[in-house]
């Protein structure tokens, strides 16, 4: 049985049950139901699902497992965790969180004035606000207002200049100042797509002399009191704790320094984001090699032994971790709308009664090949594919001939495969490029999972049903955009088999793992096609509840968000058909009326019912 690499990116999330993926938890749902279910409601296209007990499983994680380091090494620190709001700012989703969240004092990161003003909306009392990010005087008043309000809010400065602003504005509005946060810029950096926010070159913070000149400031100017925090951010997706490793130690010395120096209220470091997540479904090649016991740990015992080699206190530590968070309680449901070659059957064929006698050859091909000889006939079809192909293109054959090969060598393909099901796999993946099938999906890869066309990140993916049956057909997949970046390649290291279906009899879901981390945001609206319909799924002991049905926006609102007028564009509609002069009055107010249908429907493909 294929299991798609269930068990390395899974994290027991996810069983399979039979023949289908099933949510691993309580009632343990399969997501072709919850799919089915929903699409009776009349939605059609893709789907995002959303799982809050993933949240909740993913907060607990953090906390507790800092919470045993701590213990287990004494730590006299307190530790601390908020969201980086970038990383999804969807209500459907930050509910859940904030709610499971409360008991830990579980915070807010936010990196603009709009992320800022979510975090002073939502935050629970006495839980943590960091704010990074560049900052204008008016995003540091938001600051200023929000310390006014009560909430324990820490802005942190990427440059002198901020320091320079945030003078200016306690000058204006007084007490209380907000706690003071310092991003250095350190010499070590992460690893990986995502590493560029760390290093002497990344874009943001301070360096050692910056850092220095940043002290003075702030005694100067009777601020150095407010200074509490140290942060740095070393890049998302580390996928070797070496990188943070070295970093810690980097912040540790730089924290005791400033201690040493007079920084009274210095009591906390700030290690940013970037704890990884498991994308692989190659058990071979995993991307994180660390656990988050290990990233507690190392952390923990690293700070305590700089302390202590220096004669300070232990920092709190506070995590800013998004991706580990977010990304797991997503998944992304998409119909394969068609298969490019099903249209190769032997009903198809139109055979001469003199037939070139390299088509002849792939007919006795096609007759009579067997398991011993599968490989050797498969390799033969493709050479004479491709000859056939040249004498084509050289006006040797005919349109109807060049029909007759393509059938021919496919039909042959697909018996080969069948045929040499247990083989060794290594050199059926040699060959896999030349008889992959192509299954064009209803979704838009620019739309959810922008992080593939944009870095070509990986995110697992696997049938949700017919899970008992061998998949045969090495697949490459399209998504429905006319954009040919929209698709995903067979990649050898990374093979994706698919099953063979016929889709008028049933329908093939292919369920996108691992998406609720930065790609609803990032996603982008190419050639129109909008979020898809997303539904929160609670699941209990006696089965599951869709709450929070949010549709797939009509095409009528997408028109309008571009800044099209919805009424001129319905006018417009209702006056070229009123033009129309060939047609009788009740045609005319038929077709108005199936218009207005489609402009308050979405745009996605429909499939099956
Ligand atoms: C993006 C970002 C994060 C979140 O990083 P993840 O890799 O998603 O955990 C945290 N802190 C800062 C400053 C960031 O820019």
């Amino acid at each position: 049985m294929q299991r798609y690499g269930i068990e390395i990116w899974g994290e027991n999330n996810f069983v399979i049950i039979e023949d289908k993926v099933c949510i691993n938890h309580r009632s343990r749902p399969a997501i072709f139901d919850i799919v089915q279910d929903i699409r009776e409601q009349g939605s059609n296209g893709p789907l995002l699902l959303r799982f809050p007990h993933l949240i909740r499983k993913q907060i607990n994680a953090i906390f507790t497992t800092f919470h045993n380091a701590f213990e287990e090494l004494d730590y006299q620190g307190d530790f601390h965790a908020v969201f980086p709001l970038k990383v999804n700012q969807y209500p459907d989703f930050l509910m859940p969180l904030l709610q499971a969240g409360k008991a830990y004092g579980y915070g807010l990161e936010a990196g603009s004035k709009a992320e800022l003003i979510i975090a002073m909306s939502y935050i629970q009392e006495g839980a943590p606000i960091t704010v990074n990010g560049f900052k204008d005087k008016e995003m540091i008043e938001l600051g200023f207002l929000s310390a006014k309000m009560g909430h324990e809010i820490t802005l942190t400065i990427e440059g002198i200049n901020e320091l320079e602003s945030i003078i200016e504005v306690a000058d204006e509005m007084g007490t209380p100042v907000p706690n003071i946060g310092i991003r250095i810029k350190l010499h070590s950096t992460g690893s990986g797509i995502w590493s560029k926010s760390g290093g002497i070159n990344s874009k943001f913070g301070l360096t050692s002399t910056e850092l220095l000149e940043a002290m003075e400031l702030l005694r100067t100017h009777n601020l150095l009191e407010r200074f509490t925090m140290l942060h740095f951010h070393i890049g998302s997706q580390m996928t070797q704790i070496g990188n943070l490793k070295k970093a810690l130690r980097e912040a540790g010395n730089i924290y005791a320094d400033l201690l040493n120096m007079g920084a009274l209220n210095l009591n906390s470091i700030n290690l940013g984001g970037g704890l990884g997540v498991e994308y692989t479904q190659n058990e071979a090649y995993p991307e994180v090699t660390y656990s988050l016991k290990e990233y507690a740990s190392d952390t923990t015992f690293t700070l305590q032994q700089i302390a202590r080699a220096k004669g300070v206190r232990e920092p709190d530590i506070l995590i800013e971790s998004g991706r580990f968070i977010a990304a797991s309680h997503a998944v992304l449901v998409a119909p394969v709308f068609e298969l490019f070659s099903e249209e190769y059957s032997i009903k198809a064929l139109r055979l001469k009664e003199q037939n070139p006698p390299l088509i002849e050859e792939l007919h006795e091909l096609y007759k009579f090949i067997k398991p011993e000889n599968a490989l050797e006939y498969l390799h033969d079809s493709i050479d004479h594919l491709n000859s056939l192909m040249t004498l084509f293109n050289l006006g040797y054959i005919d349109l109807t001939d060049r029909s007759n090969s393509e059938i021919l060598t496919h039909l042959i393909i697909r018996k080969a495969i069948v045929l040499l099901k247990n083989k060794p796999v290594r050199e059926l993946l040699q060959i896999q490029d030349k008889i992959q099938e192509k299954y064009l999906v209803n979704f838009s890869i620019f739309q959810s999972l922008p992080d593939f066309w944009g870095l070509a990140q990986h995110f697992p993916v696997m049938p949700l049903s017919k899970l008992d049956t061998m998949p045969t057909r090495s697949a490459s997949l399209w998504d429905i955009t006319c954009d040919s970046d929209g698709e995903i390649d067979f990649d050898n290291k990374n093979p994706l088999f698919l099953h063979s279906v016929d889709l008028d009899e049933e329908e093939y879901f292919l369920g996108f793992f691992k998406v609720g981390a930065y790609q609803e945001v990032l996603g982008m609206k190419h050639n129109l096609f909008t979020r898809p319909t997303t539904a929160t799924i609670a699941i209990d002991e006696e089965g599951y509840r869709i709450e929070e049905l949010v549709k797939s926006d009509p095409l009528i609102d997408i028109l309008e968000d571009l800044n099209y007028n919805p009424l001129t564009i319905q006018n417009r509609l209702l006056e070229n058909i009123q033009n129309s002069v060939h047609i009788d009055a009740q045609t005319r107010a038929e077709i108005y009326r199936r218009m207005e249908s489609f402009l308050h429907e979405n745009g996605y493909l429909k499939t099956f019912n």
